[in-house]
């Protein structure tokens, strides 16, 4: 639904014993069951994936798919089967849940409320934060009451833009009236914690634009607002038309531009970047993306959905059909699986807790080195550049300027 996963899926390129595309290699599923140790403690976070859409978007490499055969009671059927075997072995409790896809609000308002009766069987905290992903179209009373009622306390929309130019350029297929509409839809039922989704750096779009992008975005006063900027990701429809030479990206000086003006119109209205792409008032920072970010275990439900806990990384299968057809215990068929490993634990450790404007602290700094001595030099040479800096309590952070050029500095360090 989003613009890109809200953080770098720490098991998306997999390869060591999962499918190669490339090579048309399908690997047979394994059962989760054989996977894990029998039970699953400190689990913080649950991610479930739904993975119907009204509308294949061309940027979009998510699991996603327009269900022509009415396959969505199959879903819901196994989806009972894996929270059933999932309630008998993981301890909660769970403090954060995302339901993403995908568009989880194509499902009617009766399969909705079923999907988060499902939910509740799990062990949740009281204090629980519940965000569902929501598209502007299919939102509507009833479902807003619906996800209230069960619960959900927080909803992410996907606005990505307020030009219809843009939109169309997206493939998106919604009119940015509606986004108001679900605004106003979502606040009537008691929807308190509102974040929307927005894309810059789309091929045509100036930065006056972008701009006003995000003063209708801010004109809706949202509690948090992910920005990304447009990634061209393999086997999209939107990169087979890049390569086909049918229109051409945006210039990156202007793509920069747009990411520094994201930082300095949101600072001024009240929002703080706590993450790379990602704003928020104050106490209202997305708890369920921190889970990811600081790389504590959750729990992963659906097709493609991925998973971290007890130190295993694991993706469940993608193909609703195979999913379907995961054994009768219900526990998750997966293709990726990566067992306890200290320094790809650490690399990832690294990679998503410098993300975070609190970046890592002085230990995993260190023990980072231990692993990797050549880091030092990178962290040494990144101050000197004035691209990183260490906090007063010893923690290691970019500076404003470092954050733009994140990635680069990244990729050194992993
Ligand atoms: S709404 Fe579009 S971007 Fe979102 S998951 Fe569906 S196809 Fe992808």
């Amino acid at each position: 639904m989003g613009a890109r996963p809200p953080y770098p899926d720490p098991v998306a390129n997999l390869r060591i014993h999962g499918d190669d595309p490339a090579r048309g290699v399908r690997e047979r599923p394994q059962s989760l069951a054989a996977l894990l140790p029998e039970g699953v403690h400190g689990v913080a976070g649950l991610y479930v994936h739904v993975p119907f859409c009204f509308h294949k978007c061309h940027y979009c490499d998510f699991y996603s798919f327009v269900d022509r055969e009415g396959r969505t009671g199959d879903y819901l059927a196994r989806l009972a089967r894996e929270v059933a075997w999932s309630a008998a072995r993981v301890a909660g409790p769970i403090r954060t849940v995302f339901v993403g896809g995908g568009t989880p609000t194509l499902l009617s308002a009766e399969e909705l409320a079923r999907l988060c009766a499902l939910i509740r069987e799990l062990p949740l905290a009281h204090d629980l934060e519940w965000t569902v992903e929501a598209n502007p179209e299919t939102i509507d009373a009833e479902k807003a009451r619906v996800l209230v009622d069960a619960g959900v306390n927080r909803v992410s929309i996907g606005a990505q833009s307020f030009d219809p130019r843009h939109l169309k350029t997206l493939e998106r297929w919604h009119d940015p009236a509606n986004v108001e509409r679900a605004v106003r839809l979502l606040r009537d039922a008691g929807i308190a914690n509102l974040n929307l989704d927005l894309i810059f750096g789309i091929p045509g779009q100036t930065l006056a634009e972008w701009r006003a992008d995000l003063e209708r975005a801010l004109a809706l006063a949202p509690e948090h607002l992910s920005c990304y900027g447009l990634t061209y990701e393999p086997n999209t429809a939107m990169t087979r038309r890049l390569e086909r030479g049918e229109f051409e990206p945006c210039d990156d000086a202007v793509e920069a531009a747009m990411f520094e003006a994201t930082g300095e119109l949101l600072g001024a209205a009240g929002f703080a970047r706590y993450e790379v792409s990602n704003f928020a008032r104050e106490g209202r920072e997305c708890r369920h993306n921190l889970v990811y970010w600081r790389n504590e275990p959750w729990w992963a439900l659906g097709p493609s959905a991925s998973g971290f806990v007890a130190g295993h990384r694991f993706k469940v299968v993608p193909r609703l059909g195979d999913w379907l057809s995961g054994d009768d215990s219900g526990a998750p068929p997966v293709v990726d699986h990566e067992a306890p490993d200290e320094r790809r634990h650490t690399s990832e450790a690294i990679m998503l807790g410098l993300r975070l404007m609190e970046g890592i602290d002085a230990a995993l700094e260190r023990h980072a080195v231990e692993l990797e001595p050549g880091r030092a030099a990178i962290i040494a040479r990144a101050i000197a550049d004035g691209l990183l800096e260490r906090t007063a309590e010893g923690r290691l952070r970019f500076t404003g300027r470092g954050v733009m050029l994140a990635n680069e500095v990244l990729g050194k360090l992993i």
